[in-house]
């Protein structure tokens, strides 16, 4: 089949995907994650204390918060640093608003005890779907800190119940098409990030049409071509895990009894 995608790309196809563990070695968990040309480091650090929050409201177990975001480098164009303009870009709020709420989808915070997990997403390098790569990373990290954790005894049981991962799809000259880089998505009439446990359920859905509008059919296409490359992350993930480990039994067990649903 020829591909009409710049990239010679077949419409279901992702780009190339990688995931470089211990990227960051004083973090608990890290992963330097690629999806093509789009590169993001991704951390998971623990701090043995919860948010202030969480003890005037007695909520039992712990808390995991993320923060995102880009490299000065990281564009084409330079782009200054959060601290140097004295605020936080809207988008990156947004971004690391959606990592956080991601993440906890998946994760038992009871089985935590009371820690805080902070997932630290920083974009080397833009070429669309950062944020779909900080998820897929994110997660990548976070289970290898928890792993880290089992593996120091400092956990009863395994707290992320399965994996999440997050990729777009679009449509770029008429077609639906997954996981756009930069090029396509700046072409994109309609624009969809997806994130879904490895279970199949959806997480969370950002769609929008760009000065564009969309019909049912073209929504369930561009699900179903998230749906596609939501498992094949996930395969990806899991390889990346288990390589990057040497995990205790227990979490390695936990893991395929996750894995196994
Ligand atoms: N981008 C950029 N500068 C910015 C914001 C975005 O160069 O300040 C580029 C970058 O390549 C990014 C792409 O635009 O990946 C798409 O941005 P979007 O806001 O859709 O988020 P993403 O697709 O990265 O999750």
């Amino acid at each position: 089949m020829s591909s009409t995608r710049h990239d010679g790309r077949q419409p279901d196809q992702l780009r190339p995907i990688s995931f470089i563990p211990h990227v960051a070695p004083h973090a608990a968990g890290s992963v330097l994650v690629s999806f093509g040309n789009t590169r993001v480091i991704c951390s998971a650090t623990i701090d043995e204390d919860v948010p202030r929050w969480m003890k005037t409201q007695r909520v039992e177990g712990g808390w995991l918060t993320a923060e995102y975001s880009m490299l000065p480098y990281s564009t084409l164009q330079r782009k200054d640093r959060d601290i140097s303009r004295g605020k936080l870009d809207g988008r990156s709020s947004e971004i690391q608003r959606l990592i956080g709420r991601a993440l906890r989808a998946v994760t038992d915070l009871k089985k935590l005890g009371q820690r805080t997990v902070w997932i630290d997403c920083d974009v080397l390098q833009a070429d669309g779907g950062t944020r779909t790569a900080a998820i897929t990373g994110g997660c990548v990290a976070l289970a290898i800190a928890l792993n880290g954790l089992m593996a120091a005894g400092k956990l009863k049981s395994f707290p992320l119940t399965q994996l999440v991962s997050a990729i777009s799809a679009g449509v770029v000259d008429g077609a639906p098409v997954l996981d756009l880089d930069y090029i396509e998505d700046k072409g994109a009439a309609v624009d969809f990030n997806v994130v879904m446990t490895e279970g199949g359920d959806f997480v969370e859905v950002q769609g929008s049409g760009e000065e564009a509008v969309f019909s049912g059919d073209q929504m369930s296409a561009m699900l179903a071509l998230a749906q596609k490359g939501s498992a094949e992350l996930v395969v990806l993930q899991r390889q990346a895990i288990l390589a990057a480990d040497k995990p205790s039994g227990d979490s390695l067990a936990a893991l395929a009894a996750a894995f196994a649903r």
